[in-house]
């Protein structure tokens, strides 16, 4: 494709049963839209939505041709959701954002300056968090704040998927094959001149969260392990602790055989086959999650697999 056939900006959102927000979502972004110079395109993504996500998607890309609806074969998940919009969109600069309406799709002018200036990305970094749980915003805050500890990577606290990146980072980006992509981090990873700009992420604008405690717990998991080896060095402390910890043990116990004073020592023989035994299950669970990681990232599947492409003038199945 050549420059000249790229829209100036590409917004990206990947949807998962979000027939709720979308007419909403579409008509602010497209209010946006207007008001910027350049053309545009907005990529909507379905993720495999057991409602009336792509009815919605689809009569809205009838309706406005910069609309280019996708639709994968299943759910894979936001990440890679979100990297289908992204190896689609054409534009020279692209617009990370949920579909849920949680980040303004109106601070998009603020962010292009930032971009005109000289930024590479420019990163939503959340001031308050309205409308959610006690529970979500704290285990979001340590989650931060481990991951920040582990990598030698700077991801930046706070921060979700919501940015604007140039072509030369997007294209840094897909050329990156992980499976288990943990997209902040990716960014992150490449550098350049990153800069935050503050905001204030709103409720839900209708529909409840599609991230549960389990994927939640599946998404930290990815992006330690994509990001750090420090799990994995793990056993190598708790051996030294555990090896200290023997000696003294074995110390004691031939001093005591010496004197004739062995204990029956019932007690003490269950704690450390108990803690031994915990600690080396732990250890190769740990083992376990990144060889079942590289076992994934060594079948080389496609990240994603698409089944239609509608809108966005002239693709597959398409509207004109
Ligand atoms: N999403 C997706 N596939 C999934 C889960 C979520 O495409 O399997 C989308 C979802 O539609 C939304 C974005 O990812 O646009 C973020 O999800 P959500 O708002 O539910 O997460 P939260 O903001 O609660 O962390
Ligand atoms: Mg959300």
């Amino acid at each position: 494709m050549t420059d000249a056939a790229r829209p100036a900006l590409s917004v990206v959102a990947p949807c998962f049963d979000e027939e709720g927000v979308l007419p909403e979502f579409l008509a602010r972004v497209a209010t946006v839209l207007d008001g910027l110079a350049g053309s545009s395109e907005i990529v909507v993504v379905d993720d495999g939505s057991r409602d009336g996500t792509w009815r919605v998607m689809t009569e809205a890309a009838a309706r406005d041709r910069r609309i280019v609806a996708v639709r994968l074969m299943r759910n894979h998940g936001h990440q890679l959701a979100l990297t289908a919009g992204l190896s689609i969109c054409r534009g020279e600069r692209v617009l990370i954002i949920d579909a849920d309406l949680q980040d303004p799709p109106e601070l998009l002018p603020e962010m292009m300056a930032l971009m005109d200036a000289g930024a590479d990305v420019v990163y939503g970094q959340r001031r308050v968090r309205a409308g959610e749980s006690l529970f979500k915003r704290s285990t979001a805050a340590a989650f931060y704040r481990v991951i920040g500890r582990m990598t030698e990577v700077d991801i930046p606290l706070d921060a979700g998927d919501f940015r604007l990146l140039s072509r030369r980072v997007l294209d840094m980006l897909l050329a990156m094959p992980e499976r288990h992509r943990f997209i902040r981090g990716m960014v992150a990873w490449i550098g350049g001149r990153q800069v935050p700009i503050a905001y204030d992420r709103a409720p839900r604008a209708a529909g409840e969260s599609k991230y549960p405690l389990s994927k939640m717990i599946r998404f930290a998991a990815d992006a330690i392990t994509a990001f750090s080896v420090v799990p994995l060095m793990l056993s190598m402390t708790i051996g030294w602790m555990m090896a200290a910890v023997g000696f003294a043990f074995f110390v004691y116990s031939i001093v005591g055989w010496l004197t004739h004073s062995t204990l029956p020592g019932w007690a003490s023989l269950m704690a450390a086959i108990g803690l031994l035994g915990g600690m080396q299950f732990l250890m190769l669970g740990v083992i376990g999650a990144y060889l079942g990681r590289l076992y994934d990232q060594s079948k080389g599947r496609p990240l994603f697999l698409i089944r239609d492409i509608v809108g966005g003038g002239g693709s597959p199945g398409g509207a004109p």
